[in-house]
């Protein structure tokens, strides 16, 4: 029997995992991952990027630990995570709206971003067009921007500095996949493992990003958790490269920033919904359909924009408030979640793998108080509200 089996090994696994380590060397750890290549993991099809522009605290305060920890990374994983720098790019995020209302409400989320140490400004029409020459500000009234502390970074850098500290630490990494979870009353008992094991554990934590809710199926618990298909374009358009541009949330219905001179963009398909853990089928209309003519009637110089490829990532999403499941289970309380996270849970594994390692270490939130963002709220069918969704 071990003390803590993790299902699933990309970030949030390799997180909690090297917290645990960090808060008790002596617990014996076992991560279970089916695919260490991660080639369909969230984490490695992920666009990478961090942002404290969010509307509920807990994200924004989420965020900030993120982001200590992602600009000096070899510092708080030492050495033995052998990643140096994790090539944090802040070109910052920019948050577009049309409307007055629009404007007001990013104004009084800006403050309370700024008061928990942000840098968001809200600009209107003339301070982006002064700020952004390049684009075509016609239709907009305002926009919140962070220029600092907001960016890209190396998302596999972050899992794997992670998960080689964890491992040095003496955290075994097993490949197989947990097929089925075995429960007796009120706990987990054993994972059971496609190739024929089974494994005791006294906890389990369930990190298994969009095949979340599969593992709880097996137990008969709900996890409004389900994959969800985002195709992400490569953009080249000779005519409009602006390297040190953010990255753009546009009311026009789709995200773009820069990458390596071209641009990453992508679109929400009016036609949402789950889709088959293992459909990895791009949506190209959403180019043509979608993303061109935002793209075109944002900036001038889109009009010769080519794709040079994309790719097909699962968000984990959240039917509920599309909002990260953290902690402790009440109905089983030997299993613990770090699920759903939906669009933004890179940028969150650092302070999540911290929260839950302190929740079966201490028994409870230690550095930040994680629970607006607990598993009751689901039960209780309260959805958190945060307003920007991405
Ligand atoms: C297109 C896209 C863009 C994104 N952009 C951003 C962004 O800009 N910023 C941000 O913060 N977040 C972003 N995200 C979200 C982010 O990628 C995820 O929230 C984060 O990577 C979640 O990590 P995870 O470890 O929970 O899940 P995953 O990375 O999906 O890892 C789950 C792991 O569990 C393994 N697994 C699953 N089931 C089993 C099983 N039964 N047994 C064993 N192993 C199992 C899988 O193989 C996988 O490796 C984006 C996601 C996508 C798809």
């Amino acid at each position: 029997m071990v003390d803590v089996l993790i299902a699933g090994g990309a970030v949030m696994g390799a997180s909690v995992a090297f917290w645990l380590k960090r808060l008790d060397p002596s617990l014996d750890i076992e991560v279970i991952e089916q695919d260490p290549s991660y080639a369909t993991s969230s984490t490695a099809l992920a666009a990478s990027g961090i942002r404290m522009q969010f509307s509920d605290p807990v994200n924004v305060a989420i965020s900030r630990f993120g982001l200590d920890f992602i600009r000096d990374f070899a510092r708080h994983v030492g050495p033995s995570g052998e990643v140096a720098d994790l090539g944090f790019k802040e070109n910052g995020y920019l948050f577009l709206t049309t409307s007055g209302t629009g404007a007001a409400t990013l104004e009084s989320l800006a403050a309370m971003q700024r008061e928990m140490g942000a840098s968001t400004q809200v600009l209107d029409r003339a301070g982006l067009a002064e700020k952004f020459p390049w684009m075509a500000l016609d239709d907009i009234s305002a926009g919140s921007y962070g220029p600092r502390g907001e960016g890209f970074f190396d998302n596999m850098g972050l899992l794997n500095g992670l998960k080689n500290a964890a491992r040095a630490a003496g955290v075994r990494w097993v490949r197989d996949r947990v097929t089925t979870l075995e429960r007796e009353g009120d706990r987990i008992v054993a994972a059971v493992l496609e190739q024929g094991g089974r494994k005791t554990a006294q906890v389990f934590v369930n990190c298994a990003g969009p095949r979340a809710a599969i593992l709880m199926r097996t137990v008969d618990l709900d996890l409004p958790v389900e994959p969800r298909k985002r195709t992400v374009f490569v953009v080249d358009a000779p005519l409009a490269r602006h390297p040190d541009a953010p990255l753009v949330i546009d009311p026009l219905g789709i995200w773009f920033r820069p990458e390596h001179g071209q641009w990453l963009a992508a679109t929400v398909p009016a036609t949402d919904g789950p889709c088959a853990p293992d459909d990895f089928e791009p949506d190209l209309d959403l180019f043509e359909s979608e993303i061109w003519p935002a793209l075109y009637a944002r900036a001038p110089g889109f009009e010769q924009a080519k794709v040079l490829r994309w790719w097909v990532g699962h968000y984990a999403f959240n039917t509920l408030d599309q909002n990260a499941i953290l902690g402790r289970n009440p109905q089983v309380p030997n299993l613990y979640h770090a699920n759903g996270f939906s669009g933004h849970g890179l940028q969150q594994a650092p302070a999540v793998g911290r929260g839950i390692a302190e929740q079966i270490v201490h028994g409870d939130w230690v550095s930040l108080d994680l629970s607006p963002l607990g598993m009751q709220r689901v039960l209780d069918g309260r959805p958190m509200t945060e307003a920007a969704i991405v």
